[in-house]
């Protein structure tokens, strides 16, 4: 029986550590997993988040194998190649009744322990029961890796009301832009603008069909490709007020606004209601997601979707540090982590 993990602890930004965690036995309706490879996400960069949380052990994008199961167990025996989602909820309260996983009281209390950046972790049964993925054998990690992201954009697109022939503007093109832009195209958008600063990020983009464009050109070129009125659907990536607006600038009458990112408890958007009002701008966070989601990713990836060339980083446990030092600096798009390497 495994008793220790070893885990990446997150303190604050600056210190990151490794530690033996104890492991205690399973209980009833638990599943242990082995940790093949874990992604890490632009969230765990965003420090006034991360500092309410520590100290804990990040990473919530993780691909793992069953060793162990509690009893009652039924549907893993071990030896499975698993995604493993982070939360999962009740299924039959109020909140799971309409859709809404990730206000269930479950969804917000279950928890992996420790987390992702581990070389083991204990699921909590209602992650077992509802969102304990079977990979399918022609799945590399490597892409299971990508459907915790995935499913937050699927269902992103799903709330925005994508629909064929819209006209979609994505702002900012790391990893979480570039899948708006790639799973906007493959749903049939007619055409996904990129909003991009980074030079290097914008020829990215274009690989996958994105058209990309810097943020200063960003709304006279959006008019002129659309006959003046802008785009259907505005994915604001950055949680920054600075990106919403640049967001509402480039919404079409009847379009959405859809806040991917949170932005922190103190921002403020003075928003003009007259215009949004006539116009009938929607405004609509998304938050996470849930288990329909992430089986719609995990299809997804299963037919194919290019996420592994958005991949710049393979490292060890003891270099993930270095990996979030990575993604600070724009270097890094998906940096992927091998516990046990
Ligand atoms: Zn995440
Ligand atoms: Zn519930």
């Amino acid at each position: 029986m495994i008793s220790h993990a070893r885990a990446l602890i997150y303190h604050s930004r600056e210190d990151l550590r490794i530690a033996e965690v104890p492991l205690r036995p399973l209980t009833e309706g638990e599943v242990l997993v082995r940790i093949r490879v874990c992604g890490l996400c632009p969230g765990e960069i965003m420090d006034w988040y991360m500092a309410k949380k520590a100290p804990f052990t990040p990473g919530h994008e993780l691909v793992g194998e069953v060793v162990a199961v509690g009893s009652g167990v039924t549907a893993f025996r071990g030896g499975e190649r698993v995604v493993v989602h982070h939360h999962a909820p009740c299924g039959a309260c109020r909140f799971c009744r309409r859709g809404d996983s990730v206000h269930c009281p479950t969804w917000r209390s279950t928890r992996l322990i420790p987390g992702g950046l581990s070389t083991y972790a204990i699921v909590p049964p209602p992650v077992v029961e509802r969102d304990l993925l079977p990979i399918p054998d022609h799945v590399p990690d490597e892409a299971a890796a990508f459907t915790e992201p995935l499913a937050t954009v699927v269902k992103a697109l799903r709330r925005a009301g994508l629909r064929e022939g819209d006209r979609v503007a994505v702002i900012g093109l790391g990893v979480m832009g570039l899948l708006h832009g790639m799973v906007a195209l493959r749903w049939g958008a007619e055409r996904v603008w990129g909003i991009e600063r980074l030079p290097a990020r914008r020829e990215i983009a274009v690989r996958f069909g994105i058209l990309p464009l810097s943020p200063e050109e960003a709304a006279e070129r959006i008019r002129e490709e659309s006959e003046g009125w802008g785009a259907d659907v505005v994915v604001v990536g950055p949680g920054s007020v600075e990106a919403i607006e640049l967001g509402w600038s480039l919404a079409a009458p009847g379009g959405t606004l859809l806040l991917f990112t949170p932005t922190p408890p103190e921002a403020r958007w003075p928003v003009d209601v007259h215009t949004l009002y006539f116009r009938e701008i929607r405004v609509i966070p998304s938050y996470s997601a849930g288990p329909p989601e992430m089986r719609e990713a995990l299809a997804l990836l299963s037919e194919g979707l290019p996420v592994e060339s958005l991949i710049t980083h393979r490292l060890s446990l003891e270099e993930a540090p270095q990996g979030y030092q990575a993604m600070r600096s724009y270097e890094a798009l998906k940096v992927l982590v091998y516990p046990f390497r």
